[in-house]
């Protein structure tokens, strides 16, 4: 075993999205980390292919993130936001809402992804309600979406391994198709020419259950998870015309695509597309503290704030705004805009396309996807094994041969730090390559 740590020791965390009996045969321990990479504990170096999992898009061990969270704790170790108030919880939000296109200039704070979905989703029902249409209670997700794993998310969300065990707990959802078309759109650069018309699958739910019972669409503007699925060209202004044709809610669920990985701050901006609401999380403090942030137009604020005192929204986390958050936060946009690392892919992006889609011809390669300084590889499921077997064995590979990668069964996704120099693109898409090229 490459660690200090013992069998025995590997039993008590039972960890996430993990089969952690065959994690305990073989496992990957990551010890330390700077810069592009990781190393391990006995001191191997791991490039890092994903950024974490999609959140440490300044590179790791900042500094300044570290020295601005250790003063904040000196400082003011907690403090209750119910009520209450600190002052960098209000310069954060007021720094933050600066980088939103339109008028999306309030923002609440939540602790992760998953939190910030569900907030959005209460968010938009109570904005319903609010307005005198209270029958808008419906929410609409989409094939193959992932929104974290609150009850709200796995509802709307469209992956079936979130949701075989506990179906749609929540009433009143209904799923747009996906937009993944091998047949069409396989090896396309950027975003496909073909597929726009799909988002006609809204009025196709919108005949089926009536627009007065819809309150809102949650989509990813690219979605990550399922394996770096992309619009298709037009697709998203379509979307959003819909929602406007019949008054739904657009949410856009920037968890990945927000703070720079498309090349620009949010996906909103890359796509020219105006949401209702916005939901963010890893990136916001580069990985460093939990913290995520939902940000909402003007109009659905003003909803909730009506008469002199406005409208209590009763909801929040013990941790909303947790200060030594709210430090890392202000000091990764510090570093974001110092270093313009939230447009730093669309420089990037041309190289990475090209780095990537030279993998097309190594073996089981069935498509490639990119977007700004995103990727997804899609192996040939292994026949007669179970979905998700070449791509675990891709990701142990790779860890040996020391890059770090994502896979969703099995379909790469690559997603580094946004400071990841050229020369590193083509070593994390060679060494790539090279194990492609050992996978049976
Ligand atoms: N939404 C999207 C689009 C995500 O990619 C993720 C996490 N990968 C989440 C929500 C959930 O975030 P968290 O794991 O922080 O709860």
């Amino acid at each position: 075993m490459s660690s200090a740590l013992t069998r025995d020791a590997l039993e008590a965390f039972w960890m996430p999205f993990t089969a952690n009996r065959q994690f305990k045969n073989q496992p990957r321990l990551l010890a330390r980390a700077e810069g592009m990479h990781y190393w391990t504990p006995d001191g191997r170096k791991v490039l890092d292919g994903c950024a974490g999992l999609w959140c440490v898009n300044a590179g790791h061990g900042r500094k300044e993130i570290t020295a601005a969270v250790a003063e904040q704790m000196a400082t003011l170790d907690y403090a209750p936001a119910f009520q209450m108030g600190h002052p960098v919880g209000f310069e954060l939000a007021n720094r933050l809402v600066k980088l939103m296109p339109g008028d999306l200039d309030h923002v609440f704070f939540t602790n992760s992804g998953s939190e910030s979905v569900d907030t959005a989703l209460k968010i938009a029902v109570g904005y319903h309600r609010l307005t005198g249409n209270a029958s808008r209670q419906r929410l609409i997700g989409r094939e193959k979406g992932y929104h974290g794993v609150g009850f709200g998310g796995i509802s709307v969300g469209g992956l079936a391994g979130n949701r075989k065990y506990f179906d749609s707990m929540l009433l009143n959802t209904d799923h747009l198709r996906h937009t993944l078309d091998l047949e069409h759109n396989a090896f396309t650069r950027g975003l496909p020419e073909w597929g726009a018309h799909l988002a006609d699958d809204l009025e196709r739910l919108v005949t089926l259950h009536d627009a007065s019972t819809i309150a809102a669409v949650i989509v990813e503007p690219m979605a990550g998870s399922a394996g770096v699925i992309l619009p298709p060209k037009g697709y998203l202004q379509k979307l959003r015309a819909i929602c406007d044709k019949y008054g739904i809610l657009l949410i856009f669920d920037e968890v990945i695509t927000g703070f720079g990985r498309l090349g620009t701050p949010f996906g909103a901006q890359y796509f020219d597309v105006m949401p209702d609401i916005i939901t963010t999380a890893k990136g916001l403090t580069n990985g460093a503290i939990p913290m995520g942030a939902v940000f909402v137009r003007k109009q659905l604020y003003d909803a909730f704030m009506q008469g002199p005192d406005g409208i209590e929204f009763f909801h929040g986390y013990t941790y909303s705004a947790h200060p030594a958050a709210c430090a890392a936060g202000l000091a990764t946009q510090e570093i974001y805009e110092r270093e313009g690392l939230l447009t730093r892919g669309a420089e990037l992006s041309k190289a990475f396309e090209d780095a990537v889609h030279s993998l097309r011809s190594a073996p089981n390669v069935i498509d490639v996807r990119n977007l700004g300084l995103v990727a997804g590889i899609e192996l040939q499921s292994r026949p007669g094994a179970p979905i998700g077997a070449r791509g675990y064995e891709a990701l142990v590979k790779c860890f040996e041969k020391g890059i770090l990668i994502r896979t969703t069964g099995d379909t790469i996704a690559l997603s580094p730090p946004l400071i990841i120099s050229t020369a590193q693109i083509d070593e994390l898409v060679t060494r790539l390559g090279e194990v492609l090229k050992t996978i049976a």
